[in-house]
């Protein structure tokens, strides 16, 4: 049974059908944070005409997503989170910039749409098998390329490959296939290794978010709302129920109740809107005198992400910048390495950002290091602090020192350019960064795991009504960037909250 269909409950809204008496505070759903997996889980859970969907994001609504080669995520962004962030125990604080947009980090990233292998799902729980997900891939793509026993040919995501490669990625592929690589024509065949031309979630240079994809053609619903500029504060609770989330707009706090909740305020976000609401680890709660509703010990805790170190070096020509190519158009990946070729300087691709270099960058694709998200205050206002733990293990720490010497070989077998310090033997401590690919946090998990925040079906354990459809899930990390994969949760989710999967 559909979730829209059930009966009619004090309260609620009958928006779809009578807009002049409805309550336009009740939805039947309410997503919070309209992200990459926000903006799928809306409009398609809003395909049905009887079910009043609101999505809140809290940055601006935007327009559409830009230029592939332009990623606006530098100091003067108007449309990111900074959070911040400790890449390593006693390293200094820095920065970690997450998408505050309708569309999400999705509508201001690099648009590689990489799928998480085959291998990667045997660590999640056995309804997140490879033959379980792969439906789920094909649904939410059109990707014309490859065999058609992984590929989806109608849904809203259009993937590309670059056909006509930029001089850096061909010199690179040169350089890797050389050293005994195999050429990959297709990285989304299920534990594709090699190197080849990275699946693009784009058209024609432009970056197709979820936004453009799952919510721009179906603006005209009279029972989808979106708005834009809308904090979720804290979820309301009545008894073990979700009835609804307290929202800020413009200083303005107001209730918006609800049937149903689902989080989708991604890895920082969603974590972070839990523990305001009492559920999280009672001690890091109580230590803020905040309520201890529920006592949720993982909630915000097992985050990872793909530490990321570059080796900087001096073009030997110039570099050819176009802000409609992909700045990563090529990637080598080894079973536990992504080495990325960027097409272009950082200076030139994010906006504020002075770095005039030419970058590989080398990426440990299943890392060992585990971080946590630690509230800093009892304000939801304050940002929490990213924690990442990055680089603790030897074995982390030796990878990715393998991985900065073999970037330093190819880069001297492409002739593209002078290693600008260091080189083979970099220290990999040196210049450490993050790839962005922020996930867990509210892992799925068994009954019987105390650090599982939502079951199978991404619903919170011990609370009704509320479910989580974003990167925040993830039990463990894909050894891909997670772009791909957080719309294929985020469908998956929509499908069990619409009621057409059990
Ligand atoms: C700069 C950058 C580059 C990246 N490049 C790639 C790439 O090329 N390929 C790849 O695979 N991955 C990439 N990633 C990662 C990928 O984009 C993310 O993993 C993915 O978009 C996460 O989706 P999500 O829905 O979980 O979260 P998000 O897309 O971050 O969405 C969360 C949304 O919730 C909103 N929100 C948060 N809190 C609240 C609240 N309290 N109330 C209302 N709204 C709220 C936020 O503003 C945001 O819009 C990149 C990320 C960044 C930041």
């Amino acid at each position: 049974m559909a979730r829209c269909d059930r009966a009619p409950q004090p309260g609620r809204s009958d928006a779809a059908s009578d807009p002049v008496t409805a309550d336009l505070s009740y939805s039947d759903v309410l997503v919070v944070g309209g992200g990459s997996a926000g903006c799928v889980v809306a409009g398609r859970v809003s395909a049905d005409p009887a079910c009043v969907v609101t999505l809140v994001e809290s940055g601006p609504r935007a327009v559409a997503s830009g230029p592939l080669g332009v990623l606006p995520v530098g100091p003067d962004s108007d449309v990111v989170w900074r959070h911040p962030a400790q890449l390593r125990e006693d390293a200094p604080e820095t920065v970690l910039a997450r998408g505050r947009v309708v569309g999400g980090s999705g509508a201001v990233n690099g648009g590689y749409f990489v799928r998480a292998t085959a291998a990667d799902f045997t660590r999640w729980p056995r309804s997140w098998s490879y033959e379980e997900v792969l439906p789920h891939f094909r649904r939410l793509e059109s990707d014309p390329f490859g065999d058609r026993a992984w590929h989806g040919d109608s849904g809203p995501m259009p993937v590309t490959r670059t056909a006509d490669l930029h001089p850096v990625g061909a010199a690179f592929v040169g350089a890797a296939t050389d050293a005994g690589f195999d050429h990959r024509a297709d990285l989304n065949e299920p534990d594709a290794t090699g190197v080849g031309p990275v699946p693009l979630n784009a058209r024609a240079g432009v970056r197709v978010s979820t936004a453009d994809a799952y919510l721009v053609p179906h603006a005209d619903r009279p029972n989808l709302r979106v708005h834009a500029g809308v904090r979720a504060v804290r979820l309301v609770l009545d008894g073990t129920r979700v009835v609804g989330a307290e929202v800020e707009e413009g200083g303005r706090m107001r209730l918006l109740r609800a049937g149903t909740v689902v989080l989708c305020a991604g890895a920082v976000g969603t974590p972070h809107l839990l523990m305001h609401s009492g559920i999280g680890p009672a001690q890091q709660l109580s230590r803020l005198g905040l309520p201890v509703v529920l006592d949720r010990p993982g909630v915000g805790q097992g985050l990872e992400d793909h530490p990321e170190a570059t080796l900087a070096y001096r073009p030997a020509g110039s570099l050819p910048y176009r802000p409609d190519r992909a700045v990563l158009e090529v990637v080598l990946e080894t079973d536990d390495l992504e080495l990325r070729p960027y097409t272009a300087p950082f200076g030139a691709a994010i906006p504020g950002v002075d770095d005039p270099f030419g970058r590989v960058g080398v990426a440990l694709m299943r890392p060992d290091s585990r971080g946590e998200i630690v509230l800093r205050s009892a304000d939801p206002a304050v940002p929490p602090l990213v924690r990442y733990r990055y680089l603790r293990s030897d074995a982390d720490r030796a990878a990715l020192g393998a991985g900065l010497d073999l970037a330093a070989a190819l880069l001297a077998a492409s002739g593209l350019g002078e290693v600008a310090g260091g080189g083979a033997g970099t220290d990999p401590l040196a210049g450490l960064g993050t790839s962005m690919h922020l996930s867990g946090g509210c892992a799925m998990g068994s009954a019987d795991d105390p650090h599982a925040v939502v079951d199978d079906r991404c619903r919170v354990a011990g609370v009704d009504g509320l479910w989580i459809g974003d990167g925040s899930v993830f039990p463990s990390l894909p050894s891909r960037g997670p772009h791909a994969t957080v719309v294929m949760v985020a469908e998956r989710v929509a499908r069990f909250v619409a009621g057409l999967d059990a």
